[in-house]
């Protein structure tokens, strides 16, 4: 039973990654990064669909070459998703790749070098109607900035991707957005909270080199959490040593903490004790690996017993308190029938299918009074 997120968001301006909105009052988009080799296209192909398939809205791949960007053509051509390519320093990788229809560029402009390279990309940018990503990092200041800070800092941050967007500035190009990725989660919320101040584009969080799948899920969580508190954040990345595809799923959990997304199966489930009249744990985990399919928000609380049971699965679309001898199923809230313990997991995932196929029929038909 979703409610509205009570986070005011930045007022940003939008643009749009391919298909995709980023910014205004757009949903905030999840994106992840392949981390196959580029110039294996069908590899490359695979993986980026694997990351659609669990939700992505935006991809980004890495363009370190020429090479690459031949790649790159085939498998803009075998994919649908909106792509970014990233690129360091060399602008012809940058002007290939707009050519072959990239949706975004990552590239820093005060990286490019002289000013006919820079005025090539940006005209290339404006001529496909093509945005670009500033993404500062603090791994890659710019010497003269790690001379003046003595070491990265929030102001260092700030201060390297004005001198990107100055670049902009000077060329008449405001279809960009911004990442300020640290791997400390205080420079980063204290980077992107100045630079929130300072500009209307949209902004891309990030936690660089967060870590691997738990520390860096839970490093991920807390930074952008904080930020997304604030109404900060128009596009996420969540950066794991891990399949780019819990890339993903992390992102959306974490938006659908806070409320400012839906998608698929939103559990509350109990952590289980010696009360517990069914197995939580596996019951969870059996009937989270079955429904990733599920693409439509449904409430559905698995509560182990009468303790915390019947509060929360009130609250839910669909709710299980555990009970002896049978368990009880709660539909829209209400107590409606038992199940036992022998089929659960069949019986709740069928209970679980049966009542998203309500809700989309029920959606179907508002949209067709409307
Ligand atoms: S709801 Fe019941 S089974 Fe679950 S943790 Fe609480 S007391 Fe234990």
């Amino acid at each position: 039973m979703f409610m509205e997120s009570p986070i005011k968001r930045r007022k940003s301006r939008q643009i749009m990654v391919g298909n995709v909105p980023v910014g205004g009052d757009a949903p905030i988009a999840v994106q992840s990064m392949t981390n196959t080799e580029t110039c294996d296209v069908s590899a490359t192909v695979g993986q980026i669909e694997r990351l659609q398939n669990a939700g992505a809205d935006i991809v980004r791949v890495s363009v370190p070459s020429l090479d690459a960007a031949e790649a790159f053509r085939e498998i803009k051509q075998k994919t649908s998703v909106p792509l970014v390519a990233d690129i360091h320093f060399d602008y012809k990788i940058a002007l290939k790749v707009a050519e072959y229809g990239v949706d975004c560029l990552r590239i820093n402009p005060g990286n490019i070098g002289r000013e006919d390279r820079v005025a090539a990309v940006i005209d290339a940018a404006k001529y496909h109607n093509i945005p670009i990503r500033i993404g500062v990092n603090a791994g890659s200041l710019e010497k003269d900035l790690q001379k003046k800070y003595g070491e990265p800092t929030p102001a260092a941050l700030v201060e390297s991707a004005m001198r990107h967007i100055d670049i902009l500035n000077r060329h008449n190009f405001d279809n960009f957005k911004i990442s300020l990725k640290a791997s400390d989660v205080f420079m980063t919320v204290a980077a992107y909270r100045q630079i929130a101040n300072q500009i209307d584009q949209p902004l891309h969080l990030g936690i660089t080199e967060a870590g691997g799948f738990r520390s860096g899920a839970v490093k991920s969580a807390v930074g952008l959490g904080i930020l997304l508190m604030d109404g900060i954040g128009d596009t996420i990345r969540i950066s794991l040593a891990a399949d780019p595809v819990e890339e993903v799923k992390v992102g959306y959990d974490l938006l659908k903490s806070l409320r400012l997304r839906t998608k698929g199966i939103n559990f509350i489930a109990c952590p289980s004790c010696s009360r517990q009249n069914f197995d939580v744990v596996n019951t969870m985990n059996e009937l989270e690996g079955r429904l990733e399919d599920i693409n439509t928000p449904l409430d559905v609380a698995i509560i182990g017993c009468v303790v915390n049971g019947p509060g929360e699965a009130k609250e839910a679309d669909l709710g299980l308190t555990g009970g002896t001898p049978n368990n009880l199923v709660y539909v829209s809230g209400v107590p409606d029938h038992k199940l036992n313990n022998e089929t659960l997991v069949d019986d709740l995932e069928r209970l679980i299918r049966d009542k998203v196929l309500e809700k989309e029929k029920n959606q179907e038909a508002i949209i067709a009074r409307s």
